[in-house]
């Protein structure tokens, strides 16, 4: 591997630019493509302009690549083709992008693997779905297969107005029906695999969202027992080892008692994982990095307990946030618009009072 590889990233947004952030000390040089002008990673790496399927501005980020990543599972899948074709590796792979695509193969994959999820059924038509309901015979939540995500493209169903409400809302694409798993809580597991199958599994997170956008994640490792880190861990190895995965995986998961009910993965670094920046001895960003140019992987050990919160909508004051002891500060540089992650803070070891502090910051 040359001292100064380059690493093609499609999508140029937040994770982009902490992928790129950590690249840097790596003598790893970024180039991006992003739709936007202004995308955040341009600040840490070179910016193509361009539509992620536009294959002129594709062939012109992986030129020369050493490898190819992408930090969004929206880009379409046939956007990895070039750089496949062309010799360059390519990570997470083909197939682990478009099972991470479509809800309905997502939950095959965990099913054929074992891995628990929601009870479900794959519905094209209202037949299909007026049978499943009844099947269901209790609460739910209709969810279109592709592009949804932040919770939206779907709807909660308890009664017969609001499965009409959804079926309404989302008819028209391939649909999937879950059954409301009761959790106790949401938790994420984020792991690594290297190119030579080498894993590394951070400790799981434990995540609130608000809106179905998510707002804390806590990485307190005395409330989740060794079994249940040891069972989360399982879930990564078995699912990254049947998709020959290279790069960082997240998994969110559903604790039900002491089970844990796989929702969905994200083939990319997460947003529950932003916490592993100052919260583990190898960030996520770093350790995707490594991974996919075939380097080996950093120890994924806390330093200690960590705490992250989104700043959704707007960024509190800088001074006053750095003000606050242990407390990291993070601007993704974006225009501040309603529902949008424009950034986060961590805190590292943090009392009572300073999280009391942070949340009244972040109001
Ligand atoms: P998703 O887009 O699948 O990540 O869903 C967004 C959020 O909706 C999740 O983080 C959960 O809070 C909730 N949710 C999704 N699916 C289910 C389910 N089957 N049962 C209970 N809650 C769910």
């Amino acid at each position: 591997m040359a001292p100064h590889p380059t690493l093609a990233v499609l999508g140029g947004g937040q994770l982009g630019r902490m992928l790129g952030l950590a690249a840097i000390p790596l003598g790893v040089r970024c180039r991006f493509l992003d739709p936007s002008p202004t995308a955040g990673a341009s600040a840490v790496g070179v910016l193509t302009v361009g539509a992620l399927d536009d294959v002129a501005a594709v062939s012109a980020t992986i030129a020369g690549a050493d490898a190819l990543t992408f930090e969004w599972e929206g880009v379409p899948a046939t956007s990895l083709l070039p750089a496949i074709d062309a010799g360059i590796p390519v990570a997470p792979g083909v197939q682990a992008l478009r099972t991470s695509q479509d809800r309905g193969v997502e939950k095959q994959q965990f099913k054929a693997l074992g891995i628990d999820t929601a009870p479900y059924w794959l519905i094209e038509t209202r037949s299909e779905f007026d049978a499943a309901l009844r099947e269901l015979a209790g609460p739910g939540i209709l969810k279109t297969c592709r592009g949804g995500y932040d919770g939206k493209g779907q709807a909660r169903i308890a009664n017969a107005a609001q499965a009409n409400a959804a079926w309404q809302q989302l008819d028209g694409v391939p649909l999937i029906l879950e059954g409301l798993v009761a959790f106790d809580r949401e938790l994420s597991v984020l792991a690594c695999r290297g190119r030579d199958g080498t894993t590394v599994v951070w400790p799981v997170t434990e995540n609130e969202h608000r809106d179905g956008i998510l707002h804390t994640s806590i990485v307190t490792p005395a409330t989740v027992s060794d079994a249940m880190q040891a069972r989360a861990h399982h879930i990564a190895a078995r699912l990254m080892d049947a998709l020959e995965y290279v790069g960082v995986i997240a998994i969110e998961l559903f604790q039900v008692g002491d089970t844990l009910i796989a929702n969905e993965f994200a083939p990319r670094v997460h947003n529950s994982g932003h916490w592993t920046i100052e919260g583990s001895a190898t960030s996520q960003f770093e350790n995707h990095v490594r991974a996919v140019l075939g380097m080996p992987l950093g120890s994924t050990e806390l330093r200690n307990s960590v705490v992250m919160f989104n700043a959704i909508g707007s960024l509190p004051d800088r001074d006053a946030v750095l003000a606050v002891p242990g407390a990291h500060f993070h601007s993704y540089d974006k225009v501040p618009l309603s529902g949008r992650k424009v950034g986060h803070i961590t805190v590292v070891d943090p009392s009572t009072e300073t999280l009391q502090t942070l949340r009244d910051l972040l109001q």
